[in-house]
């Protein structure tokens, strides 16, 4: 692609690097913003900057969050004892819209996968063993999507927390195989939670 103009090609490519967006869209997204009002360019710019220099992980769960203890685990309402276990912030945001779950969460940021290079010290796992062994937690659930990578996730985090007495479950599997959890619909979701099944008997089945 010639550019007429280092300025847009810079623009352009820095679009570019994000995932799902060629170079040809990057030029039409680019071509747009300099057809509306400065302003809008200047927001976006400013948001995303702020984003990344101001975005804190919640110390406990490591969900993202604008202050240091996330609202959820900070809230009394919520039921320390039971964690629900996701990859990343869309799985909490899938859960907590079917308004069925009432514990708190883990997030990993990824899933073990050897293919990518992803190990267990790459996610947030040793910190959810560490919360386990403080006696607190009576039950883990599984809600990775249930793919090879969350499978072997699954029952990593099964094997380091075996001999603590927390019981393990998984999400009932009304989410097809395969499948990411943010596009199950919510009622779906929500009785997946409720029907959740033993980790162990997940096991046996396949
Ligand atoms: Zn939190």
């Amino acid at each position: 692609m010639d550019f007429s103009s280092k300025l847009l090609e810079n623009a352009v490519h820095e679009i570019s690097q994000l995932p799902g967006i060629g170079k040809r869209t990057a030029l039409r997204l680019v071509l747009h913003l300099l057809k509306q009002p400065e302003e809008q360019t200047t927001n976006l710019a400013s948001a995303l900057v702020n984003l990344r220099s101001q975005i804190k992980f919640c110390v406990s769960c490591h969900n993202i969050s604008d202050v240091e203890l996330c609202e959820i685990c900070a809230s009394p309402k919520r039921d320390e004892s039971i964690v629900c276990v996701v990859e990343d912030i869309r799985d909490v945001m899938a859960i907590e819209n079917t308004g069925q779950f009432r514990g708190l969460y883990h997030v990993l940021g990824g899933k073990i996968s050897p293919m990518e290079g992803i190990g267990p010290q790459d996610l947030t796992i040793s910190s959810l063993i560490s919360k386990a062994k403080k006696g607190i937690i009576k039950e883990m659930i599984f809600a990775l999507s249930s793919t090879m990578e969350g499978d072997t996730t699954n029952f990593y985090i099964y094997k380091q927390i075996e001999g603590l007495e927390i019981n393990t479950s998984t999400i009932a599997r009304g989410v097809a195989v395969g499948d990411e959890l943010e596009y199950a619909d919510e009622v779906t979701l929500g009785r997946s939670i409720i029907n959740r099944i033993p980790f162990e008997g997940s096991l046996k089945a396949n």
